[in-house]
């Protein structure tokens, strides 16, 4: 950690209640923010907000899904906390539908609405206030919004949505002083990936043995989301970082 970097902001986190989104709360937490952590899961949550203990930390139970919700979040957030720095826009789900010839209509749509619309829908909610200048948002997308992963055909074109919004809002909001970013982690392990890392062998070939670091912690997200969040990183804008331990650029494959 660096100090208290975000003492008197105030943020939102979106899929708080575990993994990445858990990891980022806290991490900005822990650094002085205020913070208002999304998620649907009540419980888990709720253990989230207790690892908090100590910080100014408030929760809501809300489907950023559901188009009427982004606007009650940053009520909320507004109610609770006086105003809104930083928003990480990071709840997801895993879109495991198959290729374009496999892909179901509803998985299209479930995988579409939740990881890029609803992207769009809490952007669009916040944008209004947002302290300008010095406002920053930071996407979660994926390395499989960056190139071809097999089975995912869903997930990647809302994952690439995602790092294409990142740009576009940039060319929109960059002039009034707010910072839009993204990060396209590789495999962590989360609530998420636990199943798939501990008894998927293809994906263990694929993803895991062909990233040069292994698997990545939540934390490792984290520590980048809150450098996005930083004055270290006033100019920068409109990047999708990977984070991914080295699997987009070795395209590693051990001898073994
Ligand atoms: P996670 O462990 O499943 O955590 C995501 C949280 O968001 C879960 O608590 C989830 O609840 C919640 N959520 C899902 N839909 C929601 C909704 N409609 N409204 C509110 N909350 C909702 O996932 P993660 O691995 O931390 O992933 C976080 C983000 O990173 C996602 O956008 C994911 O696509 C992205 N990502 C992850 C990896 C990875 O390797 N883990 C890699 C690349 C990108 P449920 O559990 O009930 O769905």
């Amino acid at each position: 950690m660096s100090g208290r970097r975000f003492a008197g902001k105030s943020a939102i986190v979106t899929g708080a209640a575990g993994g990445i989104g858990r990891a980022c709360a806290l991490r900005l937490a822990g650094e002085g923010a205020s913070v208002l952590a999304v998620d649907i899961k009540e419980a888990e949550l709720t253990e989230t907000a207790t690892m908090a203990y100590g910080s100014n930390f408030a929760t809501m139970v809300a489907d950023v899904a559901d188009r009427t919700a982004p606007e009650g979040i940053v009520s909320r957030a507004l109610a609770a906390h006086g105003g809104l720095d930083m928003l990480i826009n990071n709840a997801g789900i895993s879109g495991r539908g198959g290729g374009v010839e496999q892909a179901s209509d509803e998985e299209w749509d479930a995988v579409l609405d939740m990881n890029v619309s609803s992207v769009f829908r809490m952007s669009r909610a916040a944008l209004p206030h947002l302290t300008k200048p010095g406002g920053k948002i930071v996407q979660i997308s994926s390395v499989f919004g960056l190139v071809g992963f097999p089975d995912s055909a869903a997930y990647a074109a809302a994952k690439a949505g995602v790092a294409q919004l990142t740009r576009q809002m940039v060319a929109d909001c960059g002039p009034q002083g707010i910072n839009v970013n993204a990060i396209a982690p590789g495999v962590i392990d989360t609530p998420m990936t636990t199943e798939r890392i501990q008894n998927d062998a293809w994906y263990n070939e694929a993803m895991i043995k062909n990233t040069p670091m292994g698997v990545g912690k939540p934390d490792d997200i984290a520590g980048v989301a809150a450098f996005l969040c930083s004055q270290d990183a006033r100019y920068v804008n409109g990047q999708v970082i990977a984070v991914d331990g080295g699997w987009l650029a070795a395209r590693y494959w051990p001898r073994d």
